[in-house]
C-alpha cells in the first residue's frame, strides 16, 4: 500500500510540475501581450492626436504659408517658401520636410 501511495503522490507531483511550467509560460505570454498592447495603445493615441491636428492647422501665419505635413505629423509650424516663377505660378516648398505644393492651378 505504501508503494501505491508513493506512486500516486509522485504522479500528482509530476502533474504539479507540468502545471507550474505551463503557468510560467502563460505568464511570459501575458507579459508580451501587455507590452504589445501598450505599444498599440501608444500608436493609436499618436495617430488619433495627429489626425485631430487638422482642427488647429493654420495654413497661413502672419502672411507666411505653413507646411501641413510638419504640422500634422509633428505638431510643428514650418514656413513654406515660395519657389515659383511668373511662368510656373506659385510653388511652395517646406525646407524642413521637402513637401512641395503648387497653388493657384
Ligand atoms: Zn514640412
Amino acid at each position: 500500500m505504501v508503494g501505491v501511495r508513493d506512486t500516486l503522490k509522485s504522479e500528482a507531483e509530476r502533474i504539479s510540475i507540468d502545471k507550474h511550467t505551463r503557468a510560467d509560460e502563460l505568464r511570459r505570454e501575458l507579459t508580451l501581450h501587455d507590452e504589445a498592447r501598450a505599444k498599440l495603445r501608444a500608436d493609436l493615441d499618436n495617430n488619433a492626436a495627429a489626425g485631430s491636428r487638422v482642427y488647429t492647422y493654420k495654413p497661413i501665419v502672419e502672411g507666411v504659408a505653413q507646411c501641413p505635413r510638419c504640422w500634422m505629423l509633428h505638431g510643428r509650424q514650418e514656413p513654406m517658401l515660395d519657389q515659383g516663377s511668373i511662368e510656373e505660378g506659385s510653388s511652395l516648398k517646406c525646407r524642413a520636410c521637402g513637401l512641395q505644393v503648387s497653388s493657384g492651378s
